[in-house]
């Protein structure tokens, strides 16, 4: 039923007391399943103002012309590689990420699996509880202080993971083309900017921060890999297709890497049979670097009030417009 309210279509899980704040304003249409369900989704879109999207919805041009009103879309997270940004663009249709609020989630999940791969010591309970004591096996780990993470892509994220990275006593490089070598960012963050060669080289850690683009797309082929050192550790929270996953299970499994933690994938959910399965000294996540209570919180939040802030002043154009 219409209300006269202007209308926002939540398709993916979005926390209830921000949903609750833009139900003071709109007419509010919540359901975490929508994105499995194309049909219902595009018949709600018909005549909606904003979708609210987490990475799982495509905002194509096709569900765009399925959306004539639509006026606004919030991304309650950060990468843009589901939304058609040009399509967007052209049809004056605002998008609002949730920049900064997950940052926290995805630097401590690179500090923390970085510690475990180094040590490669932390999963031994279900061996200690049964008696064996591994501790041969286990005493050749690494420690993170004096050892180098090399960050690719020097953005939100990568920022904060090279402060946490230097305040458990690492040394931090960083490749990111955009960013000028006289940038305060890298002097501030204690981090020497390098050629992505010359990083990769002296990394015990890589970490990759890069949007999924043209340009990133295999940014770590077998070439890349080849470069790193034998006991490096990759970690890829950003967006898979960026890392050659065939190339990175051969590596670990031929023992030319120290390890790797893997959190996104080309195909999500990463399908079975894939190469990685059974590779060694590798940990997988299903794509939740930036999900933690306080980062769902803070996303969530974040995009209600940008998406609250476009509508009304919407409203506010347009009353104005009418007026005169
Ligand atoms: P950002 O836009 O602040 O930073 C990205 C940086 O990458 C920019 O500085 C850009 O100049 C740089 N860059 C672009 N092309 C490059 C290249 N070829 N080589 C090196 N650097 C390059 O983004 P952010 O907030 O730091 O997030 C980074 C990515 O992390 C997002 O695009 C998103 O896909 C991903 N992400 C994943 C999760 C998760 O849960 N796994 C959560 C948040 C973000």
């Amino acid at each position: 039923m219409k209300t006269g309210r202007k209308k926002i279509v939540i398709s993916e899980f979005m926390d209830a007391p921000a949903v609750e704040s833009l139900r003071r304003h709109f007419d509010v249409h919540a359901h975490a399943s929508l994105v499995d369900e194309p049909e219902r989704l595009s018949s709600l879109l018909a005549d909606a103002d904003a979708l609210i999207v987490r990475n799982r919805t495509q905002v194509t041009a096709a569900l765009l012309a399925d959306a004539p009103r639509l006026s606004v879309v919030g991304r309650l997270g950060v990468g843009l590689d589901n939304i058609a940004l040009g399509a967007c663009s052209e049809r004056g249709v605002q998008v609002f990420p949730a920049t900064g609020a997950n940052a926290a989630a995805v630097a401590e999940y690179v500090i923390a699996t970085s510690l475990m791969l180094l040590r490669g010591a932390y999963l031994s309970s279900a061996a200690v509880a049964q008696g064996q004591w591994p501790r041969t096996a286990l005493s050749n780990g690494r420690e993170a202080a004096g050892g180098t993470m090399a960050v690719i892509g020097f953005g939100g994220i990568g920022r904060l993971v090279a402060r946490l990275a230097r305040g458990i006593g690492m040394q931090v490089v960083g490749f990111d083309p955009q960013i000028p070598a006289d940038a305060a960012c890298w002097q501030e963050t204690g981090t020497r900017g390098m050629s992505f060669d010359d990083a990769l080289r002296a990394a015990d850690v890589v970490t990759v921060h890069v949007p999924l683009v043209e340009s990133t797309r295999n940014l770590l082929g077998p070439a890349q890999l080849q470069r790193l050192k034998p006991h490096a550790i990759v970690i890829n929270t950003s967006r898979g297709g960026v890392i050659d996953e065939r190339a990175l299970a051969e590596a670990l499994t031929q023992g030319r890497l120290g390890g790797a933690a893997l959190d996104v994938f080309a195909d999500e959910p990463l399908k079975a049979g894939s190469p990685l399965a059974g590779a060694p000294n590798l940990i997988l996540t299903p794509h939740i670097a930036g999900l933690t209570v306080q980062s769902n919180e803070r996303v969530s939040t974040l995009v209600a009030s940008r998406v609250t802030n476009a509508l009304l002043a919407g409203e506010h154009d347009s009353t104005t417009t009418k007026e005169h």
